[in-house]
C-alpha cells in the first residue's frame, strides 16, 4: 500500500518513523515533510490547501491512505475531498473537526451529552460579552470560537483585563477565529492529555501525555505550540481513565455518530483534573505536537495497519493499542526568538551522536543549505528518550539534547518537572 501523510512538524516525523516500519507500506510519501522525515519517506511538493491537487495525486500514486497530520486541512473539508473519490483518510470531516474547529460547537455538544466540562456562554458581540460577565466569577476564561493557534485563550484576573480582552477580540485581533467568543467558568486542577482514537463507533485508548506550553523554566514566560512532553501522565489513573473514556469520550463519540456527523480519527481531549473529577477543556482532532512523538516512542504495534483500520471503520476487529509501559520524555530545542520571530539558519550538529546512547531526535523546523541542517522555523528538534521513570527518561534526553550542537537554539531544562518531583517525594 502507498501512504501519503500531510504535514511537516515533529509529530509528522514521528508517524513517518513509524508507518515506515509497517510491512504493509510499499512507497510513503510526505508532503511537505522536513529532512527528518525524508529519511522514512518520498517527499512531495503538494499544496494542501489545493485538494483537488491532493486528489489527483492519490489517484496517480495508487494512494491506499491519507494520514493528515495537521488541524488546519481537517478543519477545511480535506478528508471529505478525499472520502467522496473513495480514498481511505485518517481523520475527521469538516462537520466533526468543528470539534477543534470552534470551542463553541464542543461546548454545546458537552450540554447536550452530558459531558463534565467548565459552565460556559456563547457571546457575538462585545456589549452582550461584557454584560455576560456578570453570570461568571473571576478569574474569567475568555476563547476566541475559531483556530488561533493556541494564542485565542486569555484568562483574565480582574473584570478590567476581561473587558480588555473582550474588546481586543471583537476588534478582529484574531480575525474570524474572534468573531465569536466563548467565556468559561474558571477551573482549577492538574491539566492531562488524554488520546483515542475512534472510526465513529469503536473507541480504542491510545495513552495519556502532559506537555509544557510556556516558553521558559518553572512554566514562566509566553505560551507557546509546547516545549516537552511526556507519557505516560501517571496523574490520569487507571481509574481516571475509565471514568474519562466512560463521561466524555464515549458520549463525545455517541452523539456525533447519533448527529449524522461520525468522528473518525484520534480524539485528543485536554482535561482538568478537578476535586469533582476529570472535567474538558478542549477537543483537538488531531495528534498533539509534541505529545505525538512520545506516544510514538511508546507504541508497539503496526501504525499503518492501525490508521487503516480507522479510516475503514475497521477499529473493532483491532485488539487494543500496544503501548510500551516506560516513560517516554521529549524536549524540544527552539531557534532562538521562538515563540516570537525565531531565528533562521543557525546550524545544527550531532543528531547522530544523540541518537547513539538510544534516543531518537524528531525533525521540526529544519532544512538542508547545502549539505548542513539548518534551523527553518520556531520549534526545531524534539529530542525523546525511554526511560523506567520520568527522571531516567529526563536525564536520557538531557544527555542526548547535550550532544547536539545548535548554538542559535535553547531549550527548557526541566521538562517533566512535576512528575520528577513527585518521584524524588
Ligand atoms: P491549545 O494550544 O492547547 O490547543 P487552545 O487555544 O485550543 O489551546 P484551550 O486548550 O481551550 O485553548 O485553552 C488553553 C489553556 O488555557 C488550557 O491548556 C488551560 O491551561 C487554560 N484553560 C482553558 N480553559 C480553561 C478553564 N475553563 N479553566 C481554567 N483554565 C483553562
Amino acid at each position: 500500500m502507498n501512504i501519503l501523510l500531510l504535514g511537516g512538524g515533529g509529530r509528522e516525523h514521528a508517524l513517518a518513523w513509524k508507518l515506515a516500519q509497517s510491512p504493509l507500506v510499499k512507497t510513503l510519501y510526505a508532503a511537505p515533510g522536513n529532512p527528518g522525515i525524508a529519511q522514512h519517506a518520498a517527499l512531495v511538493d503538494l499544496d494542501v490547501t489545493d485538494h483537488r491537487a491532493v486528489v489527483d495525486f492519490c489517484l496517480r500514486q495508487s494512494i491506499g491512505l491519507v494520514v493528515i497530520g495537521p488541524e488546519a486541512p481537517l478543519v477545511e473539508g480535506l478528508a471529505d475531498n478525499l472520502r467522496v473519490k473513495g480514498y481511505p483518510v485518517f481523520g475527521p470531516g469538516k462537520k466533526a473537526a468543528q470539534l477543534e474547529g470552534s470551542k463553541g460547537f464542543t461546548k454545546d455538544l458537552c450540554k447536550r451529552a452530558g459531558i463534565p466540562t467548565a459552565a460556559y456562554e456563547r457571546v457575538h458581540s462585545k456589549d452582550g460579552a461584557i454584560a455576560a460577565l456578570d453570570d461568571f466569577g473571576l478569574p474569567v476564561v475568555i476563547k476566541a470560537d475559531g483556530l488561533a493557534a493556541g494564542k485565542g485563550v486569555i484568562i483574565a484576573e480582574t473584570r478590567e483585563e476581561a473587558v480588555e480582552a473582550l474588546e481586543s477580540m471583537f476588534s478582529g485581533a484574531f480575525g474570524g477565529a474572534g468573531a465569536e467568543v466563548v467565556l468559561e467558568e474558571f477551573m482549577t486542577g492538574e491539566e492531562a492529555s488524554f488520546f483515542a482514537l475512534t472510526d465513529g463507533k469503536a473507541i480504542l485508548p491510545f495513552g495519556s501525555a502532559q506537555d509544557h506550553k510556556r516558553v521558559g523554566d518553572g512554566d514562566t514566560g509566553p505560551n507557546t505550540g509546547g516545549m516537552g512532553a511526556y507519557s505516560p501522565a501517571r496523574v490520569l489513573t487507571p481509574e481516571l481513565e475509565a471514568e474519562v473514556m466512560e463521561r466524555i469520550i464515549r458520549p463525545t463519540v455517541d452523539t456525533l455518530a447519533a448527529e449524522g456527523t461520525p468522528y473518525s480519527g484520534v480524539l485528543y481531549a485536554g482535561l482538568m483534573l478537578t476535586s469533582e473529577g476529570p472535567k474538558l477543556i478542549e477537543y483537538n482532532a488531531r495528534f498533539g505536537d509534541p505529545e505525538c512523538q512520545v506516544l510514538m516512542m511508546r507504541f508497539d504495534g503496526d501504525l499503518a495497519a492501525l490508521l487503516l483500520a480507522v479510516a475503514q471503520g475497521r477499529l473493532a476487529d483491532q485488539g487494543p493499542v500496544q503501548l510500551a509501559g516506560r516513560t517516554a520524555l521529549t524536549i524540544v530545542m527552539a531557534a532562538r526568538g521562538y515563540p516570537g520571530t525565531p531565528e533562521k539558519g543557525g546550524e545544527i550538529s550531532g543528531i547522530d551522536a544523540a541518537e547513539a546512547g538510544g534516543a531518537r531526535v524528531f525533525h521540526a523546523g529544519t532544512a538542508e543549505k547545502d549539505g548542513v541542517l539548518v534551523a527553518n522555523g520556531g520549534r526545531v528538534l524534539n529530542v525523546t528518550a525511554t526511560g523506567d521513570s520520568v527522571s531516567e527518561a529526563q536525564a536520557a534526553a538531557y544527555r542526548a539534547v547535550d550532544a547536539i550542537s545548535f548554538p542559535t537554539g535553547f531549550c527548557r531544562r526541566d521538562i517533566g518537572w512535576r512528575e520528577v518531583a513527585r518521584e524524588t517525594r
